[in-house]
């Protein structure tokens, strides 16, 4: 992406204080975003913005003032600016994947879509990076890249739409952690606004380039409260020539995660890289297969099933270098491996699409899921879902619990259905109690967005929220960008 010149920025911002009084003199508010967007990306219809208004769950809705669609640094900079002098908040949305409801507006705000932010820059093959706009889904991204022979280090289902700007605003995680980390790992630079419509913007991709505080760094995970996110610069892999992924049923949960343990080394010792390492159980497999029409991916049903990609170069063996390995581990029951590309998707299916039976579950239900990230110490997952099992289902005898995630990290995605949405709230007090006392984190992917903010302080300390809060106050005085998200 090319570089924006700072000075045309802040002239597009002078430009627009004019819109800023407007606000400010509580001139027709869409009116003043208008002047700053075009009456095109001015949204008021309630049937248009609807779609912005309600998050992918359908749990979260607001009321907001306008949605506004703006095509570039300079309009979100006007737009940020002029908001903040007529103390409207400001709530960012990229593609609205997220699944705690920090994307949907409160009452009275500026939704901020930033997905008409779509440049994509050459991949740099000297630092191996790419630039590109806050909105591009990352799918688009993946295209774009695999142009030229190479791969981005984050990978999840909700590619399509999850945007880069989504991606950094939540340090999202994914399919490919095991490998090449979180979201954080791939960054290396940032250009966002800040809350008083300031640009600051650090986009060179130099490896090493310590001056101070990292503000780049600041911004990512801080979903939306710290800044927008209006373009980030990506590291790039070399995209891989071979992959072959396997399907293992496994006794339990623990006993995928005991096969996983066996499993790494000896893949270590082969040809190729272990890149993912997903776990799913047979009653969420049950459901997807339901809800898609998929068939069985192995003969016999099993507990818990691990699902492993492993990648390499062209001439690895990698398929049977796999299946070697499986054979040799303990606790596999059973296996299937794929390497052609159609066979390798349909394995990957039975995992990528719980989020959507799960949903069409809580549809047919009447109330979505209670969707609850978190992550553990992997030795302790087994033993900590065997517990969460009890006190749902002693507290709540019609509780339905979902369960998936990424093994590696010890991952787990908590769905749970069938609890009268009056007791919705305790129900996820008694699961992130659960996950906590076992020295897990409440938040390990997806954020705190709304849906966690009440359960903050059982994963920081006291000193570790005030310095958060902190750093809120200094970037932020007003509390206009995202309230309501990570502190109440
Ligand atoms: C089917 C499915 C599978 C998923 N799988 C995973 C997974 O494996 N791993 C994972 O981590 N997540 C996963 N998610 C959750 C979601 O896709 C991620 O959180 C993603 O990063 C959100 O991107 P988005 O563009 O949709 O952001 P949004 O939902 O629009 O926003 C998410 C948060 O980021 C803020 N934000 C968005 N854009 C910006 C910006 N440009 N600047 C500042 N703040 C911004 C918003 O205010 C909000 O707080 C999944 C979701 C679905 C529906």
């Amino acid at each position: 992406m090319p570089d924006a010149d700072p000075a045309a920025i802040r002239g597009d911002l002078t430009e627009n204080v004019d819109a800023a009084q407007a606000l400010t003199e509580n001139v027709d508010a869409a009116q003043a975003l208008t002047e700053i967007v075009g009456a095109a990306h001015t949204l008021t219809e309630p049937d248009v913005v609807g779609g912005y208004a309600v998050d992918w769950t359908g749990r979260w809705r607001g009321a907001p003032l306008a949605v506004v669609r703006p095509a570039d640094t300079g309009q979100v900079a006007a737009v940020v600016t002029a908001c903040a002098a007529a103390g409207v908040p400001v709530v960012p949305q990229g593609g609205n994947t997220g699944l705690v409801g920090g994307a949907v507006p409160v009452d009275g705000s500026v939704p901020l879509s930033l997905r008409r932010l779509d440049s994509r820059g050459p991949v740099d093959a000297a630092t191996r990076t790419a630039a590109f706009g806050a909105g591009v889904p990352l799918a688009e991204a993946q295209r774009h890249v695999a142009a030229d022979g190479w791969e981005i280090g984050v990978d999840l289902a909700a590619r399509d739409t999850a945007t880069i700007g989504g991606l950094v605003a939540t340090n999202a995680g994914g399919e490919r952690v095991i490998r090449h980390g979180l979201t954080r790992g791939q960054v290396a630079g940032i250009e966002a606004v800040l809350a008083d419509g300031s640009v600051v913007r650090r986009m060179t991709g130099l490896l090493k380039d310590n001056v101070g505080y990292d503000l780049g760094q600041l911004l990512i995970g801080s979903e939306g409260t710290l800044g927008v996110v209006t373009a980030v610069r990506l590291r790039v892999v070399p995209a891989a020539a071979r992959r072959a992924v396997a399907l293992v049923g496994c006794g339990s949960v623990a006993g995928a995660v005991d096969v996983l343990a066996g499993l790494r080394p000896r893949l270590d010792a082969g040809p190729g890289e272990l890149v993912a390492a997903e776990m799913f159980v047979d009653d969420g497999l049950a459901l997807v297969r339901e809800h898609t029409g998929l068939g069985a991916p192995l003969p016999d049903p099993h507990p818990a099933y691990l699902l492993v990609e492993t990648t390499g170069g062209p001439d690895d063996a990698l398929p049977e270098a796999l299946a070697e390995a499986l054979e040799a581990t303990e606790g596999v029951r059973d296996a299937v491996v794929a390497d052609e590309p159609a066979r390798r998707a349909a394995l990957w299916e039975y995992r990528e699409r719980h989020t959507e039976a799960v949903a069409a579950d809580g549809t047919r239900r009447g109330a979505p899921p209670v969707k609850l990230d978190v992550s553990l110490p992997p030795a302790s997952l087994g033993p900590v879902v065997d517990d969460v099992r009890g006190v749902l289902s002693s507290a709540y005898p019609d509780a339905v619990l979902y369960l998936w995630g990424h093994l590696a990290e010890g991952n787990l995605h908590l769905n749970v259905l069938g609890v009268d949405p009056a007791d919705e709230r305790a129900a996820t007090d008694l699961v992130l109690r659960t996950v906590a006392a076992a020295g897990g984190s409440i938040g390990a992917e997806h954020g705190i967005g709304r849906a966690k903010v009440p359960w903050v302080g059982l994963s920081r300390s006291p000193a570790e929220l005030a310095a958060m809060r902190a750093v809120k106050s200094a970037l932020d005085p007003a509390r206009l960008l995202n309230p309501g998200v990570l502190f109440d």
